[in-house]
């Protein structure tokens, strides 16, 4: 390939050559790159030079300066728009090696002067770029072009930059001041700095720029840091889990911890579960208290139960004996005289006995009624328990399960499709046309009627069944010990049973109707692999027309 001759090709060329070997423009490396497409050796490079450049052109002390100021800060100029800004001095004066010389001096000039502020900055590149060869009038036109489209961003666009600014460094201060002191301390003396001066210095650009750079690392470090700790409340939940066991209490926070934990994890999602495990922590530290209040009255009362029959046995062994010394008076008595005064003693022993039983049998009816009380209150409470439990795992519109109660549920009954061999199916189900339903009739008629679904399919399903809303107005049925035929049928009979009890709304009778997929889990198939069956099975059924039932 033939080598540029012109200074002007020769510098694009090494700034290509720069660019193909991802060197940074460095003024050595640009002198390198510059030499090397000149002609290969430094030494021939000035040699060469000397043929084509006059000698009073030192290039080296143009492209030097302008490689610098290329990587330096300059406010209202990007390092594209330097570039641009060169390629067209190389297009316009690139045929004048003097012209060209002084303009990437100027330029340079210009760049590096322009620190101090963008009002100022169009002024100091005008004279730089002014004076386009008559000879070039298109490229000098877009040249004119750019000049003023640089100007008009400089000068127009400082002002509302600079407000908003101020405006976004007051809130970085106040968001750093709890975490980063010292980098809201330094934002806010920023945003002072801008606020107060009309030209901002290179300085605090140049100080900008740092505090960026150190929330960057900052904010870095604290990602690796939540990272850390979601790890850690993960093991920790999950150790937690182990030795709690199945106690119901604890499976409800455990859900709502493992929820924030797998999810997404944004202070918005962390707050809420605060929230929502703060209220479950308290109600059912309630319902605890009262659990265990009864408790204790059952276990005091089962104790007097016990007392009064180690009372009532005493006493009956105490009558016992004396009516084993009775029994022998009565045998070595030898008139009836002798006898009155045992029949005394039994008699009163006796009518003791009766009362002693009495009482007895009396307190224990009590302590046998209180105890049934304090059970049915156990029951009472435990079932209040696992209702506040399992609001975690449920819709809070339809009361189906939610995602969470579903996983569980199709964890739950695959291990035991495996562990029994048995069958097992699911269904997806999408009411059709719901938006129009929602659209005609409105959004909380549109509740409704997914209230209504719900009630009529958990009516229908038998108790083994679970149904979980899956998204908006999908629903999805577990059937455990199903095939996939009994499936597809159940899920036909449902649809018929939909259109006996019509969804009530203003006294109109509105027909909900849905398309269904079913599939037979597969052994161990994943839940993953299940669902996707399931859905593209559902799909069909839409395609297909609505209102039918696909299987996957
Ligand atoms: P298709 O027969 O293809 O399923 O049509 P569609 O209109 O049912 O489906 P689409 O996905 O377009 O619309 C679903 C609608 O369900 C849109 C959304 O507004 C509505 N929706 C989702 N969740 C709720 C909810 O909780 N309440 C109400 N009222 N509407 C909901
Ligand atoms: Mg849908
Ligand atoms: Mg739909």
């Amino acid at each position: 390939m033939e080598r540029p001759k012109q200074p002007a090709d020769i510098a694009r060329a090494a700034i290509r050559l720069l660019g193909t070997r991802r060197l940074p423009p460095t003024p050595d490396n640009f002198q390198r790159a510059y030499a090397e497409v000149a002609g290969g050796k430094q030494e021939k490079v000035d040699s060469a030079q000397a043929e084509v450049v006059k000698p009073e052109l030192r290039w080296a002390d143009a492209i030097r300066p302008l490689m610098k100021q290329m990587e330096a800060f300059q406010t209202g100029l990007t390092p594209s728009k330097k570039r641009e800004m060169l390629e067209r001095v190389l297009i316009n004066f690139g045929h004048d090696s003097s012209q060209l010389f002084e303009k990437l001096t100027g330029l340079a000039r210009s760049w590096s002067e322009s620190g101090g502020g963008s009002a100022a900055l169009d002024d100091r590149i005008e004279p730089a770029l002014a004076q386009p060869p008559a000879a070039t009038s298109a490229p000098h036109c877009a040249f004119e072009n750019e000049r003023k489209e640089a100007g008009v961003l400089v000068a127009d666009s400082w002002p509302p930059l600079r407000q908003s600014l101020v405006g976004n460094l007051r809130v970085l201060a106040e968001s750093c001041s709890k975490a980063w002191p010292d980098l809201g301390e330094r934002a806010q003396q920023l945003s002072g700095a801008f606020a107060t001066s009309d030209a901002a210095s290179a300085a605090h650009f140049e100080e900008l720029a740092a505090v960026w750079r150190e929330l960057v690392i900052r904010a870095e470090d604290d990602h690796e840091l939540s990272a850390g700790l979601r790890r850690l409340v993960g093991l920790l939940f999950l150790n937690m889990g182990e030795l709690v066991g199945d106690e119901a209490w604890f499976s409800g926070q455990m859900a709502a911890m493992h929820s924030l934990i797998d999810g997404k994890l944004t202070a918005d999602a962390v707050h809420g579960a605060e929230l929502g495990l703060r209220e479950l922590v308290f109600k059912q530290g309630m319902i605890k208290g009262n659990l265990d209040d009864a408790k204790e009255k059952l276990r005091s009362l089962i104790a007097t139960f016990i007392d009064r029959i180690g009372a009532m046995s005493d006493d009956a062994d105490g009558y016992h004996a004396r009516i084993g010394v009775y029994s022998e008076q009565i045998g070595q008595a030898s008139d009836i005289g002798e006898l009155s005064s045992v029949i005394e003693g039994l008699t009163t022993d006796m009518d003791g006995m009766r009362h002693a039983l009495r009482r007895s049998h009396g307190e224990l009816k009590d302590a046998r009624a209180q105890a049934e009380q304090a059970e049915e209150r156990i029951h009472a409470l435990e079932a209040e328990l696992m209702q506040v439990t399992n609001l975690v795992r449920e819709d809070q519109l339809t009361g189906a399960l939610n995602r969470r109660g579903l996983d569980e549920a199709i964890t739950r009954e695959a291990s035991r499709a495996d562990r029994l061999g048995a069958p097992m199916s699911i269904s997806l189900l999408d009411i059709d046309h719901f938006k129009k339903l929602n659209d005609t009739l409105g959004h909380q008629a549109g509740d409704e009627a997914l209230k209504h679904l719900t009630r009529v399919v958990r009516d229908f399903l038998r108790p083994t069944d679970s149904l979980a809303r899956y998204g908006g107005e999908e629903f999805l049925i577990v059937l455990p010990n199903t095939h996939l035929d009994e499936a597809q049928k159940t899920l036909k009979r449902l649809q018929r049973e939909l259109t006996r009890q019509f969804f009530l709304h203003a006294n109109d009778k509105v027909l909900i109707t849905f398309s269904a997929g079913v599939a037979e889990r597969a052994l161990e198939e994943t839940q993953a692999a299940l669902i996707a069956r399931v859905d593209a099975a559902m799909y069909r059924a839409k395609a297909a027309g609505r209102n039918r039932v696909e299987c996957g």
